[in-house]
Formats: structure tokens, C-alpha cells, sequence
């Protein structure tokens, strides 16, 4: 059966279709014959052969078989029922197959009535070509119709009826409402016929008033376009918004806006107060973009080739990434699970979305949300305000050019609550899925659909994001790499990079293996890489100036020039102490950079059993200073005597740096514990865990940071809570190779792993 895709031509049942043979042989590869079945499909848009899908297609066609084949070049189809869609399939010679079935009529017209209607009409036709000179051709014409789709059929060419309103017809499922509105369109397109004669009189009172009106409309919206055409240059800014609103498929309400404010816009006039509002709001709303994208299916190798390309590592991310692209292509969505990526700067959060648009072949966009703190920013000002804007949501969508952008969301840990609202509970309106399909940005005033925007947040610290929108999303950590991990990334990614955006080529600039490793280890202390990008940056820089003042073609960079050309003095590492005091303990904190070490002091000096604490420690800290005093009163009641006369002074060093968290809670008691023993800690052993009253060591967060911290400073023993064990399967091997880690159940084990001999049970409590 032979598939011949329609556009722009009236498809009814029970009629005759001519149609070009050109479109058959398009559609087959050959000529039709008479009696053989086709099916007739209508084309949502005029399409080439080649870029036909089975979404190409309206969902219903009709049934037939071809009656005539002229010579002249076209043919008839007689056509039958109407019939469902239910399958197609388009081949790479444009042969297409489809399976149907037939689709009743939910109300039938009566013959007596459709006969009424036909005489109507006809007469009406006559009357018309009887101001014609073709009166009497006309008349034999009219008389051998016997239906109004037969009418209708025949008319169909000179008809002002755009695609969708034809298919409308043969869509609704009532042949009486068909038929009424066959009649409508037989009754417009003589009333075009009669205004062009300028011919005045009318039969069908009725539908003339109804009907001419909106033909007058029509012809004057044909003429217009005829005359933008033959001038575009004298298009009017209103005109243009008008084709824009009319061309971009807004859904029914934001129609309805736009027009409302177009013609507010029209009355205004150009130098109306409000006109420049009115032409902004039109101009924003028509560069959105109304289409709705056809799911893609995405080839999973494909994809994890282009991830794989761009970025060094990350095992897990990427594997989360494929399941989320294979989830998304089973069940033909766009979106998913909402992903938070959670890590130090530099660790590929950001550029990892890129990839995975690259991967989806989806468009990019980045909103980064870092210090909003109104509302306003997320959901837009209402347009009475002066000055008023689209959220960054929507000012994102519009930018990107289409309905489902892969969207970052950069910093949502940076949101903050003010006085002007709470912009992470408008987030959470973007974010949800089942609010998302009408989300109602203030400025726009009309909904808009994100439910196919795929959304990936990121984040450096997931402890300040509200727990609402956290429970929204998938926490993926990122660890910040070793260094092993930043050479590589340095060689296969940054440095090419940062060669190509200065314009030089491999040859004119080396860096040896040693070289990068001294970079990593002597000139940037992070967990990412950002610091590593701009010392490779102004490697490349150096080499560009090089060339250009002829000094030498080629730059070679080795550990002993470095320092020349980076121009900076090495960094100042936190290398662990060698020699080791009672009062100082090692520990291991979480910081945006990553992972840190950092020391805690602790010493007594005579008063009025004051506890003084410095460092800018935040209230969690100080409670756990208090906490740890009391556990080691407790634990050493003998030696605590000291404390009656004595003020203890805590403090932890780099004072600039404000610092907060439970984690310390061993380091502290441990450091008061070593103080008023008098036993020296080696400065090599480092520690982390939350401690409890009772001197249970409890887990903390971030632990393959710290490890990587620990490891970076020099530390050889590590200290952490047993309930941490399982997230050393997140560390790298080369890092645990290094160190010796010991898990710990509580504060007796901490002490004899310290050499805090005294160690003696803790007495009951009283
Ligand atoms: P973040 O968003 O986590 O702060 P970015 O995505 O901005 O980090 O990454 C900073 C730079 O480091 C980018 O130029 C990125 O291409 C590069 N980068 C980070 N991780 C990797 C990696 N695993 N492989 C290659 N390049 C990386």
C-alpha cells in the first residue's frame, strides 16, 4: 500500500483527491495505477523527503484508492474512512510504512441533511458564477457535485485555509460539525471570491455577516504580507511583532497576553509613556522559544565517547551521567532526576554539564545563582515595576533559543534569604516536576513549560543549601583529584587548552613531566584544578611573548626555570611540623578548597579558670572546645586540679580564616588531654571525628579530602571515626597507599594511639 505524504490539501472522506503524480512518485518511486490502495497523510509542515520522521505526520489520515491517472500529470483518489496512525516508519530512500486503522464518526450526518446543506451551497456557487463570464461552464461544473466534501474537495486550491485548519476538519470527529465547518470555508472563499469582484450581493444572509468579516481579514492580512514582501524594509517594528506573535506558537494564555498588549502597544503609539515596556515585553516573549523538541534518542557509546573526551576521570559522575541518558531514552523524556554536584572549585562541575549537553545534543546554558538573595532574581519583577526584568530562569531559556536547554545551575549553596523573599523556595517551583509545566515567571505573566529543561546544579558544600531543595536532587560529590590524577589532566586537557587559546603550537612550547609535577606540588594548593589552569595559562603567555619579541622559537619548561616564568614564588605548604609539644595536635578540616590540615594548640597559663578561644572558631567549634574540656576532666580527674587555677587557652592558627564544624571534636579533646598530661602527640598522626559525651567517636563528612589533605602535608598516621571506613572505598589508591589509617572507636583508643599513656578506663558515671 503506498503512503503519499499531503501538505496544505483538504484530505476528507468519502471524496476525490487530486493530487500531483509528482508527489506519488516522490512518495514510491513510481507511477500510481488505478485501484490501488493508498493511504493519504497529512504533513505537519512542508518537509523534503529526506528530513521525513514518523513525527513528521498528523495523527490521523485517510483511507483510498486511486481512481484516475491523467497523463497530464495528475491523479484521483476516491477516498474511503478516516483512519488512525498507529505506527510509522520512514526509510533512508524516503519509502515510508504505516499502520492504520480505521476511525469512526462520533455523529453521522443524515443524507437528507448533507443534501440540504449541498443545495445550499450550490446555489450559492451559482449565484456567484453567474456575475462571471463562466456562467454557463460553471454551472455544468456545480451540478455534478454531490456532496459538500465533493464541493469542498474541488474548492480546496482556492481556499485561504492554512494546514491546521485543514486538518482540523479532518480531525474532528462529527461529520455534522465537519459539515458546518466545510460551509464556513466554502462560504469564506466566495466571499474572497465576491470581494475581489467587488460583487455585493449575497444569498446566505446569515453566514455573509459572520463570515465576511473575518474574509476581509484574511484578504487584508494576504495583501499586507504581500507588501511587507515587496518591501521589507518599511516592516514596521508592530508588524514585525505581530508575525512573530502569529509565527511562534505560544501556548492559548500567552497568545492572548501578547495580543492584549499589542494592541495596548498600538494604541500607545510610538511615544507613549508606556510603549517602551509594551515593545520589550513583546519582543522578550516572542524570542522564547514555543516548540516543543522531539525527544532524542542518544546512542549511550556516543555519549560516553564525547564525556570521556573532555574530561579526565571521574569515573562515578560519568557512570551516574550514562544511567541518567539511558533512563531518559527509555522512558523518552527529556529530563530526569535533578543532579547536585557537590566539590571544591576546579574540580569539573561546571564544565562537565557542558559535556553532557555536548553528549545529549542539547543546547548549553549557565545561570549561576552565586549571592542572589531576592526572589525577584529567580522568578522576575512584576511589570508594573519600573524597570522590570525576567528572572534568570527564563532570561536563561530565552538566550539558550529553545524549550529544553541542559541548564546549570552554578552556586545554589550561595543563595541567601532576605528581606525580598526567599529565592531558594522559587527555585524549588523551577525545579519541581510537578509544578515546572506551568512555571510563571512574574514579568512574563503566562506559563511556561521547563518539564523538559534538564537542570544540573552545582554546589561547593551541600550543609548550606535548604533541606527542601536538597531533598529535591542527587548529591554527586566531587573529590578534588591527587596529584597524579592533575598531571594527567594537566597534559591531556589543560595544556593543549591553554595552547590553543594563545595560538601556539606543541613544538613552540614543552613542559616535562617534572616540570608539571612541580607546579602541582610547589605552585597550587587546591583539590581542582583551577589554580593548575592558570599557571599552564601563563606558561603559554610567556611562550607567545617569547615568539613575538624573536627571542627563540621554542620555550622548553623545566622544574629549574619554572619559577622565571610562572613569575610567582612557590607556595607555602603546610607541611606537618616535625617536632612534637604536649598541647598540639594535628587534625584535618573540610574547606572550600578541598581539604586542609590544620593544628590545634591548647595552653595553660595562670588566672582565674577562664577558657579563652581564638582563631575565629564558629559556635559549633566552641561548643566542641567545651565538650572536650569536660571529657578530659572527667577522664583524668587527678590532673584536672590544674584547671582550678589555671586559665586554658584554645587556639587554633590562621586566624584570618574563620572555621566551623563538629569534626574537630577529637583533635580538641585530644590536644587538652595531651596538654595536661604533658605528653607530646606526634605531629604525623592526624585525626577527625565528632566526639560524644560518653567518648564515642562518631563519623564526620568529607573524608576523602581530608586523606588527600593529610597526605599532601606529609602526615603518615590518620586517625578517623570507625563509621567512616566504607568512604575509603572514595580514595584514591595512591593516597591510601601513603598513609596509615586507623580507625577508632573511642576516646580510649584515640589516647593510646597517641601515646597518651595515663590511659585508663573511664570510671562510671556517678
Ligand atoms: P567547577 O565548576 O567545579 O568550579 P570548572 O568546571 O569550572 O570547575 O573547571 C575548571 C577547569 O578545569 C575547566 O577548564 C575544566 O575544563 C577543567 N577541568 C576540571 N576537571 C577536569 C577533568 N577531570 N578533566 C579535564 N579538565 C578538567
Amino acid at each position: 500500500m503506498a503512503v503519499i505524504p499531503v501538505y496544505k490539501v483538504l484530505v476528507l472522506p468519502d471524496t476525490n483527491v487530486y493530487l500531483k503524480t509528482e508527489r506519488f512518485k516522490k512518495a514510491t518511486g513510481r507511477t500510481p495505477r488505478v485501484d490501488e490502495h493508498v493511504t493519504l497523510l497529512m504533513l505537519r509542515e512542508e518537509t523534503q523527503k529526506e528530513q521525513l520522521t514518523p513525527s513528521s505526520f498528523y495523527p490521523i489520515g485517510v483511507s483510498g484508492a486511486v481512481s484516475e491517472v491523467h497523463e497530464e500529470g495528475w491523479f484521483a483518489v476516491r477516498t474511503r474512512g478516516r483512519v488512525n496512525l498507529d505506527q510509522a516508519a520512514v526509510y533512508s530512500d524516503g519509502r515510508i510504512e504505516a499502520y492504520t486503522s480505521r476511525r469512526e464518526d462520533s455523529e453521522v450526518l443524515s443524507p437528507q441533511e448533507n443534501a440540504r446543506k449541498t443545495a445550499d451551497v450550490k446555489a450559492a456557487l451559482t449565484e456567484f458564477a453567474k456575475a462571471t463570464q463562466w456562467e454557463q461552464v460553471s454551472r455544468a461544473w456545480i451540478n455534478q457535485f454531490a456532496t459538500l466534501s465533493d464541493i469542498a474537495s474541488a474548492c480546496s486550491p482556492w481556499m485561504d485555509a492554512s494546514n491546521e485548519e485543514r486538518y482540523a476538519i479532518l480531525a474532528e470527529d462529527s461529520a455534522v460539525k465537519r459539515a458546518e465547518m466545510l460551509e464556513k470555508l466554502i462560504y469564506e472563499a466566495l466571499e474572497m471570491g465576491k470581494l475581489s469582484q467587488e460583487g455585493s450581493s449575497a444569498r446566505q444572509e446569515n453566514y455573509q455577516k459572520m463570515v465576511r468579516e473575518s474574509a476581509i481579514r484574511k484578504q487584508m492580512e494576504y495583501l499586507q504580507k504581500e507588501l511587507d514582501e515587496m518591501h521589507p524594509e518599511n516592516v514596521s517594528d508592530i508588524r514585525r511583532l505581530e508575525l512573530k506573535i502569529q509565527e511562534s506558537g505560544m501556548n492559548e494564555t500567552a497568545r492572548r497576553e501578547a495580543d492584549k498588549l499589542l494592541n495596548r502597544l498600538k494604541q500607545e503609539g510610538a511615544n507613549g509613556a508606556e510603549t517602551g515596556m509594551l515593545y520589550n515585553y513583546l519582543d522578550f516573549l516572542t524570542n522564547l522559544s514555543w516548540k516543543k523538541e522531539p525527544a532524542r534518542e542518544i546512542d549511550l557509546d556516543e555519549a560516553e565517547k564525547v564525556l570521556e573526551e573532555d574530561h579526565f576521570g571521574l569515573k562515578k559522575v560519568k557512570d551516574r551521567i550514562l544511567q541518567q541518558i539511558a533512563v531518559m531514552n527509555l522512558k523518552k523524556e527529556q529530563s530526569g532526576s535533578i543532579l547536585l554536584f557537590v566539590g571544591a572549585p576546579g574540580t569539573g562541575k561546571t564544565s562537565i554539564g557542558q559535556s553532557i549537553a555536548r553528549a545529549l545534543q542539547r543546547q548549553y546554558v549557565r545561570v549561576s545563582l552565586g549571592g542572589v538573595r531576592d526572589e525577584a532574581d529567580i522568578r522576575g519583577h512584576r511589570r508594573t515595576y519600573i524597570g522590570a526584568m525576567p528572572g534568570r530562569i527564563m532570561d536563561a531559556i530565552q538566550k539558550s533559543g529553545v524549550s529544553n536547554p541542559v541548564m546549570v545551575l552554578d552556586e545554589v549553596d550561595k543563595l541567601s534569604a532576605s528581606y525580598n523573599g526567599d529565592p531558594a523556595s522559587a527555585l524549588l517551583e523551577v525545579l519541581d516536576p510537578e509544578q515546572n509545566s506551568t512555571f510563571t515567571d512574574h514579568y512574563m505573566n503566562v506559563p511556561y513549560d521547563l518539564s523538559d529543561v534538564l537542570f544540573i546544579c552545582t554546589a561547593n558544600t551541600a550543609d548550606t543549601i535548604p533541606e527542601p531543595l536538597l531533598n529535591r536532587m542527587e548529591v554527586i560529590p566531587f573529590q578534588g583529584y591527587t596529584p597524579i590524577e592533575k598531571q594527567q589532566i594537566a597534559m591531556r586537557h589543560l595544556l593543549p587548552k591553554a595552547r590553543e587559546a594563545v595560538g601556539i603550537t606543541e613544538e613552540q612550547l614543552t613542559v616535562s613531566e617534572d616540570a608539571i609535577r612541580a607546579v602541582i606540588s610547589d605552585y597550587t594548593r587546591e583539590g581542582g584544578v583551577r589554580g593548575l589552569k592558570k599557571r599552564m595559562d601563563t606558561l603559554c603567555r610567556a611562550a607567545a611573548v617569547n615568539i613575538v619579541r624573536k627571542k627563540g622559537e621554542t620555550l622548553h619548561i623545566t622544574p629549574e626555570n619554572l619559577r622565571e616564568y610562572l613569575d610567582m614564588r612557590p607556595v607555602r605548604h603546610r607541611d606537618v611540623r616535625e617536632s612534637a609539644a604536649p598541647g598540639i595536635v594535628t587534625g584535618l578540616a573540610w574547606t572550600a578548597a578541598g581539604g586542609d590540615i590544620l593544628y590545634i594548640e591548647a595552653m595553660l597559663t595562670k588566672g582565674t579558670v577562664q577558657i579563652v578561644i581564638t582563631g575565629q572558631l564558629g559556635d559549633v567549634m566552641k561548643e566542641s572546645a567545651r565538650l572536650a574540656i569536660s571529657l578530659v576532666k572527667h577522664r583524668f580527674p587527678d590532673k584536672a586540679v590544674v584547671f582550678s587555677d589555671h586559665d586554658l587557652h584554645i587556639h587554633v592558627p590562621d586566624g584570618a580564616t574563620p572555621k566551623d564544624g563538629p569534626s574537630a571534636g577529637v583533635t580538641l579533646t585530644t590536644a587538652i588531654a595531651s596538654l595536661i598530661t604533658g605528653r607530646p602527640v606526634a605531629p604525623k598522626i592526624a585525626m577527625t571525628g565528632e566526639i560524644s559525651l560518653r567518648g564515642e567517636v562518631t563519623p564526620i563528612g568529607g573524608l576523602p579530602e581530608k586523606l588527600m589533605a593529610a597526605q599532601r602535608a606529609g602526615v603518615e598516621q590518620v586517625l578517623i571515626p570507625c563509621e567512616n571506613e566504607d568512604d575509603l572505598q572514595d580514595v584514591a589508591k595512591e593516597i591510601l597507599d601513603q598513609l596509615e589509617i586507623v580507625p577508632v572507636r573511642d576516646l580510649d583508643e584515640v589516647l593510646a594511639r597517641c601515646g597518651i599513656e595515663d590511659a585508663k578506663p573511664i570510671p562510671k558515671a556517678v
